[in-house]
C-alpha cells in the first residue's frame, strides 16, 4: 500500500509494514508502512513550510480547496466505504451514511462556515477600536482513532485547513486504507504542498513524535483517555494548544413518562452501532424503578432484533468488532459481568471476531460494567428514584461525553438536560447534528468539534488595539 503523504508525495517509510486484516474473514487485505519519528519529522517540517503561504492565500481559494476534498469524498462514496467495511467491518449501508457522506458533509460545511470568519470584529467589554481577529493556530498535529476513520480525520482537517492551518495526520494503524485514499483525493484537490500530510504508524512511535515535535504549533488527538492523558503530557512540555476527544460511558435517561416503547428500541439501537465501537454510544440505561420489567423486556427485543453478520449482506445491522484484542477485551467484561445477563447469547459466525449484542440489569453503580468504557454491544440497564438519583447516577462516571433524556415533556426533559455534565445532550431522540460542538467534559476530554466551534478550535484570537477593518 501507498507509504507517507509528504510535502505533496509519496514516499517510503521507514518503521517497517504492519498486516491489515478484515475483521470478517480475519484475512489479510494488505500491509501499511510505518512512519518513524524521522518521517514525522520530514512532515512536520514540510507542514510548517507551507504554513506561511497557506494561511495568507485569500479566503476564497483556500476555501474552494476545502470544498473540493468533500466533493472528492463525495464522488468515491461507494469505494471509500468498500475499503471501510473490509477494515473495520461495519455494515455497508451504515458506513455509507456515518462514515463516507459525513466527512464530507463535514469538508463542504467547514468551507461554508469558514467564509469570513476571521474578519476583524469588536468584543463587548473592549475599547471601541478594539479589534479582534481569529489566527490559525499553526501547524496542527492529528491523530486519529480507529473506530470512526474518516470523519474523525475530517472532523479534523477540514475546520483545520479552512481557517489557515497545515495538517500533519498520524491516522489509526488498525484501520489505515480510508485514511491512505483520503490523502490521495486530497492530493487530487491540488492543494500547495505540506498543507496536508499524512503519515501512518503507531501510537508509540509516530503519534508520540508528533505530540513531542517542537514544530508542531497544536495537537488534536482523538482516542483513548489514557493514550489521550500521554499526548497531552508529551504536548504539554511543549507548550502546545491541546485538543482531546477522548472516551465515554453515556447515559441516557428515560422519566417516568417517558415512552418506552420508542425510546428504549433507539437507545439499544444507539448503544450497538458500529457493534458498540462509539465513543458516545449510550450504554447506560437509567430506568424509573417501577417500569424496569417494561423497559428490560423491551430491551432484550430490541437486542434480540439485531442481525449479526456479514457487513456486506444488506439486513446486517451488527458486523464484527475490529480486531481479535478488541474481541477479547469485550468478552472479558462480559464474562466478569455485574448484575443479571438478560440476553447475550446467540450463535455466531464461525469465523470472524463477532460478539453477541448483551443487556445486563440492576447493574450496580460501582460495578466496573457501569463504569468503564467496553467499546462492544453491552448495555446495562439501572434503576432509580426520582429526579435527583437520575442525575447523579447520570453523573456516576469519570467521563462527560454525551447523554440522552427522554420524557413526554420536552421542557422536562430539557431541564433534566440542563442538570446533566456532558459536552451533547440528545432529547427525545434528537440525532447527531453535524454542526452542533461535539466534546467532552471531565475525563471525555476538552476542546470541541463540529460547526462553528470546531473552525474556533484551529484558531487563536488576536487582538488589534486601536485597529480599523480593512
Ligand atoms: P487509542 O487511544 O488506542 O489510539 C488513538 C490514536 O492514538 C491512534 O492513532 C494510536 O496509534 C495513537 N497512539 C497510541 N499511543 C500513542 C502515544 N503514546 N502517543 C501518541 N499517539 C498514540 O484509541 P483507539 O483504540 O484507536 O480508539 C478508541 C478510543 O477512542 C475509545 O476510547 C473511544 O471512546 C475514543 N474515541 C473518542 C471520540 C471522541 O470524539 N470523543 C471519537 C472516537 C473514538
Amino acid at each position: 500500500m501507498r507509504g507517507l503523504y509528504v510535502d505533496g508525495a509519496w514516499a517510503d517509510p521507514h518503521g517497517g509494514t504492519l498486516d491489515v486484516l478484515d475483521p470478517t474473514t480475519e484475512e489479510s487485505i494488505g500491509a501499511v508502512a510505518l512512519g518513524d519519528a524521522g518521517d514525522v519529522d520530514r512532515a512536520v517540517r514540510a507542514a510548517a513550510r507551507a504554513f506561511p503561504g497557506w494561511s495568507r492565500t485569500p479566503e476564497r481559494e483556500r476555501l474552494g480547496h476545502v470544498r473540493e476534498i468533500g466533493r472528492l469524498i463525495g464522488l468515491h462514496l461507494d469505494e471509500l466505504t468498500e475499503l471501510i467495511v473490509a477494515d473495520l467491518g461495519m455494515p455497508r449501508a451504515m458506513a455509507r451514511d456515518a462514515q463516507v457522506a459525513a466527512p464530507a458533509q463535514i469538508f463542504t460545511m467547514a468551507a461554508d462556515l469558514a467564509e469570513g470568519f476571521s474578519a476583524p470584529s469588536p468584543v463587548p467589554g473592549a475599547a471601541a477600536d478594539t479589534l479582534v481577529v481569529r489566527e490559525p493556530a499553526g501547524v496542527v498535529g492529528a491523530i486519529t482513532p480507529w473506530n470512526f476513520p474518516l470523519q474523525e480525520i475530517a472532523a479534523k482537517t477540514a475546520p483545520a485547513l479552512a481557517v489557515g492551518c497545515t495538517v500533519v495526520v498520524k491516522p489509526s494503524e488498525i484501520v489505515p486504507m480510508a485514511a491512505l485514499r483520503l490523502a490521495e483525493l486530497i492530493d487530487a484537490a491540488g492543494l500547495p504542498p505540506g498543507v496536508f500530510n499524512l503519515v501512518p504508524g503507531t501510537g508509540p512511535v509516530a503519534g508520540a513524535a508528533l505530540a513531542a515535535h517542537p514544530l508542531v504549533d497544536m495537537v488534536s488527538f482523538t482516542g483513548s483517555t489514557v493514550t489521550g492523558a500521554l499526548v497531552a503530557e508529551a504536548a504539554g512540555r511543549g507548550v502546545k494548544k491541546v485538543a482531546l476527544e477522548m472516551g465515554g460511558k453515556s447515559p441516557c435517561v428515560l422519566l417516568d413518562d417517558a415512552p418506552l416503547e420508542t425510546a428504549v428500541p433507539d437507545t439499544v439501537m444507539n448503544a450497538f452501532f458500529n457493534s458498540g465501537q462509539t465513543c458516545n454510544a449510550l450504554t447506560r440505561l437509567l430506568v424509573p424503578r417501577a417500569r424496569l420489567p417494561e423497559a428490560e423486556k423491551l430491551a432484550v427485543a430490541a437486542a434480540e432484533s439485531n442481525v449479526v453478520g456479514d457487513p456486506r449482506d444488506a439486513e446486517t445491522t451488527l458486523g464484527p468488532l475490529v480486531s481479535r484484542r478488541q474481541l477479547e477485551r469485550v468478552l472479558g467484561y462480559v464474562r466478569r459481568g455485574g448484575g443479571r445477563l438478560i440476553t447475550g447469547d446467540r450463535a455466531l459466525p464461525e469465523r470472524g471476531f463477532f460478539a453477541a449484542p448483551a443487556v445486563f440489569t440492576e447493574v450496580p453503580p460501582d460495578a466496573v460494567l457501569a463504569t468503564e468504557e467496553i467499546f462492544g454491544p453491552v448495555l446495562c440497564l439501572q434503576a432509580y428514584e426520582g429526579e435527583d438519583e437520575a442525575v447523579a447516577l447520570a453523573g456516576a462516571s469519570p467521563y462527560g461525553l454525551s447523554a440522552a433524556v427522554w420524557s413526554a415533556d420536552r421542557e422536562r426533559a430539557s431541564r433534566v438536560a440542563r442538570r446533566i455534565r456532558a459536552g451533547q445532550v440528545h432529547i427525545n431522540g434528537a440525532g447527531f447534528d453535524l454542526g452542533a460542538p461535539f466534546g467532552g467534559f471531565r475525563q471525555s476530554g476538552h476542546g470541541r468539534e463540529g460547526g462553528r466551534y470546531g473552525l474556533e478550535e484551529f484558531t487563536q484570537p488576536k487582538a488589534l488595539l486601536g485597529g480599523v477593518v480593512t
